[in-house]
């Protein structure tokens, strides 16, 4: 029996008015979005409100979550080792299944080692915040995910950054922590910037950090499974194994699951079962999520012509994106962003795509800066090139109805 909650208290009824005037705040600003509820599983389509959707907002880039090897991993492995893990890592939560990924991961990577934790932003919350302490220095790219800046708070160390993808002013900041005698510098970036698109210049920032003696940590949660061979991500890609002492990687997009990991030396993984708190203080992925992300990691192995879909797919939308007249920014990869200024216009044009049958996302400030709202698409290796087609379709139209082409 559903019966309603008890009248609130005014203690109560206080936080909440404080709250609803921080979310009119937020309603001025055109940033109060509703969750999109999804009645289906990520695919290329989705059903919201009991429509059917082209769905271009998903990081499920090659149609993973749904892979007939995945699930058939996830339903076997939930026989064998149960619903959840029962404990943290450190206590009694570390199944043969979570050791058996990881190495995997760190095979598939080329690494000595590797660990898994809960997420790709626990992963980066974990590493910088155990890794780094007063007399060391974060040198950061300004545009790096909102887990980075959040793991960075959470040391003591100094913190310089540089201009986004500049590779002179990330040798200023790398002098600038020379001069200053720091134990510890670690160069920090995105591999694929996660709302741009773009690639990090890795090649010319590996050279200048190690011109100063610093390591550098790359997040690949949006390289992973996309770059290089078999989507070993970007240090594959440019070439650069060995010379990256943390490559950051997620096992929530590309490979289709949940979770995330370092790969990297078997010193940084033993420090980090030692000194990262989300490892120590937050139970570890059910045995199911480890036994996918490993079938995950066979598919990615033995299946290559799904990234190469992936590849095809991105030049058709993107190629349709520019003949349209929109600004596609600075996109290298499948995420390409639809510029359009203050956020209420994103969020506008979002609205009509939905109501034209597409779902692509708007994104507005603390997302990405004031000014460069946009609705971010990603196409994954599952669209037919009808689907593509036709979202084209939709963004022209929902394009005309609000003047948002630039050209
Ligand atoms: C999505 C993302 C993360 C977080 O990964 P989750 O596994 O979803 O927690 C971390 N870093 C970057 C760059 C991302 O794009």
């Amino acid at each position: 029996m559903i019966t309603d909650p008890p009248a609130a208290s005014a203690a109560v009824s206080g936080l909440d008015a404080s709250l609803r005037a921080d979310l009119d705040a937020l309603r001025a600003e055109g940033l109060y979005r509703p969750l999109r509820v999804l009645e289906t599983a990520q695919g290329p389509e989705v059903v919201i409100g009991g429509r059917r959707l082209i769905n271009l907002s998903s990081n499920n880039y090659l149609g993973l979550n749904t892979h007939p090897r995945l699930l058939q991993a996830a339903t076997a492995a939930i026989t064998r080792w149960g619903a959840g893990s029962g404990a943290v890592r450190t206590i009694a939560g570390t199944q043969s299944v979570h050791e058996e990924l990881e190495r995997r991961l760190a095979a598939f990577k080329r690494t000595e080692a590797a660990l898994t934790f809960q997420s790709g932003y626990t992963v980066n919350v974990g590493v910088l915040g155990s890794m780094l302490e007063e007399g060391d220095c974060v040198v950061s790219d300004r545009l790096n995910h909102a887990s980075i800046i959040d793991g960075i708070r959470l040391t003591r160390a100094d913190r310089i950054l540089y201009d986004h993808i500049d590779v002179d002013d990330a040798e200023r900041a790398l002098n600038e922590a020379r001069q200053k005698g720091y134990r510890r510098i670690l160069l920090v970036t995105d591999g694929v910037f996660s709302m741009d698109g773009d690639i990090a210049p890795l090649p010319a920032l590996v050279e200048r950090a190690e011109a100063v003696g610093a390591s550098i940590m790359v997040d690949d949660a949006h390289a992973s499974g996309v770059l290089g061979s078999n989507g070993r991500g970007t240090t594959d890609h440019f070439g650069l194994h060995g010379r990256i002492a943390l490559n950051i990687g997620t096992l929530s997009k590309a490979l289709g699951v949940v979770g995330g990991y370092v790969a990297a030396s078997q010193a940084v993984r033993d420090h980090l079962i030692h000194k990262a708190r989300p490892f120590l203080f937050s139970s570890s992925h059910p045995g199911s999520v480890a036994a996918s992300c490993i079938a995950a990691v066979d598919v990615l192995e033995q299946e290559p012509e799904l990234i190469e879909r992936l590849w095809e797919n991105t030049r058709r939308f993107k190629q349709g994106l520019r003949e349209l007249g929109f600004d596609i920014g600075t996109s290298e990869t499948p995420i390409t962003p639809v510029m359009c200024g203050e956020a209420p216009s994103a969020m506008a044009l979002s609205d009509a795509l939905l109501e034209r049958g597409v779902f692509a996302q708007g994104i507005g400030f603390p997302t990405v800066p004031r000014g460069q709202a946009r609705v971010r698409t990603i196409v994954t290796a599952t669209h037919t090139a009808a689907q593509l087609d036709a979202a084209l379709e939709a963004f022209a139209d929902a394009g005309r109805a609000g003047d948002l082409r630039r050209r």
